[in-house]
């Protein structure tokens, strides 16, 4: 679950680390108010699940609390990589001498929280780590026993000189892995953490992104989501109890279990396709999952092509394929549908198709280099 910056940044200031006052608006108006209690030049942000908002033209420079407002208004309802800014922050200026980069993620090679800094902060790390990754200091901390002192001082001093700069970042990075810890985390980002001309440290951005396994045990985290903001199909998957990701092929996939969805997608990569999206319908034998999985995946016009791959262990072939057949029933499918069923109750299953005039195969190779060809006649 991703949190938005003003919400990431009430997390880290409950830890201590150093973050600008300021509040979170929705309308110009609030916007207005924001900045003529905070007083001075603000910084008027959106508020979205996206990085790249200065790029973007999603943080803007105000003067004066009218100024606030005019780039609330702007800011208010533009769309950032294809997500529409319901909020703007509203946070004092600082003056900026340097721009660094403190992120904390989980990293699966070393199955340990993973330090990386770097004293080019400000853009898209990213691209640091593409082109000049010598730039990027790493460090695995062992949760056994927490960021040791001689760990945190090595990063600090990856990103400065000065004896009470690198003293207040030792602080600062204490206290991110300790909110990183405490929230089961799986990124937890300070970019930029600046140094200002008067030589102080200080957080500038915030962005925190929870492990949703945590959600069940932290009711108050869990009411931090915000489903306006997030990808409708992924919401809508959420609710229907599928394990969904969009992306930005055109072959739709519905796949039982985990490793399966992931070797179809690595096959669909492999005859030349791009999946549309990782579904994973789970090992039950529900029929309506199966409805609800395909009113997701055809309510992207992308889509060019569904490809079922369905191994039948405890799942029922044959629940499938009556599942398939109620979901074309109830709605139309513009889009061709593949079909590769193997295992418990596969003659049924079969037989299920057949009588309504769809073809299923089993083997798994055919179908997907099948449901890719479908796809590029079709793109
Ligand atoms: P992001 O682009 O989505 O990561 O948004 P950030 O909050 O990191 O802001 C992008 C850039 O805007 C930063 O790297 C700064 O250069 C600039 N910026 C953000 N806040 C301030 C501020 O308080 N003062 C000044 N001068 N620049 C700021
Ligand atoms: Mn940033």
């Amino acid at each position: 679950m991703n949190l938005h910056e003003y919400q990431a940044r009430d997390l880290l200031k409950a830890a201590g680390i150093p973050l600008s006052d300021g509040d979170v608006a929705a309308t110009p108006a609030e916007a207005e108010a924001i900045a003529r209690r905070v007083g001075g030049t603000v910084v008027v942000k959106a508020q979205v699940h996206a990085g790249g908002r200065g790029k973007a033209g999603g943080v803007k420079l105000a003067g004066t609390p009218a100024e606030a407002a005019e780039h609330a208004s702007q800011i208010l309802g533009m769309t950032i990589k294809g997500l529409v800014v319901n909020k703007v922050l509203v946070v004092p200026a600082a003056e900026i001498a340097t721009e660094s980069y403190v992120g904390l993620i989980l990293d699966r090679a070393t199955q340990k929280p993973v330090f990386m800094v770097s004293d080019a902060g400000g853009i898209d790390i990213e691209e640091v780590a593409a082109k000049t990754p010598e730039k990027i200091t790493r460090l695995a901390v062992d949760p056994r026993y927490g960021l040791l002192p001689h760990q945190a001082l090595q990063l600090a001093l990856a990103l400065y000189r000065d004896w009470a700069q690198a003293r207040a970042a030792i602080k600062i990075m204490r206290q991110l892995y300790q909110v990183f810890m405490a929230n089961g985390c799986s990124l937890a980002e300070i970019n930029p953490l600046v140094t200002t001309p008067d030589g102080s440290v200080l957080a500038l951005d915030a962005k925190i992104v929870i492990d949703d396994n945590e959600l069940d045990r932290r009711p108050d985290l869990a009411v931090l989501r915000d489903e306006s903001a997030e990808e409708p199909s992924e919401v809508a998957a959420r609710r229907a109890n599928l394990t969904f990701i969009k992306l930005d092929g055109n072959v739709g996939c519905v796949v039982n279990g985990a490793g399966l969805a992931m070797a179809t997608m690595d096959l669909v990569k492999y005859y030349g396709g791009d999946p549309a999206n990782f579904l994973d319908i789970g090992g039950s034998s529900n029929p309506d999952k199966v409805v609800n999985a395909l009113k997701i995946i055809t309510a992207d016009p992308r889509v060019k092509v569904i490809l079922f791959n369905i191994f039948g262990g405890i799942t029922r072939t044959d629940d499938v394929a009556n599942g398939i057949v109620t979901a074309t029933r109830q709605f139309t499918v513009n889009v061709p549908i593949v079909i590769r069923l193997t295992g418990t109750n596969e003659a049924a299953a079969f037989r299920i198709l057949e009588s309504v005039g769809m073809a299923a195969m089993s083997d798994m190779d055919a179908a997907v280099s099948k449901a890719v060809a479908l796809a590029k006649a079709a793109a």
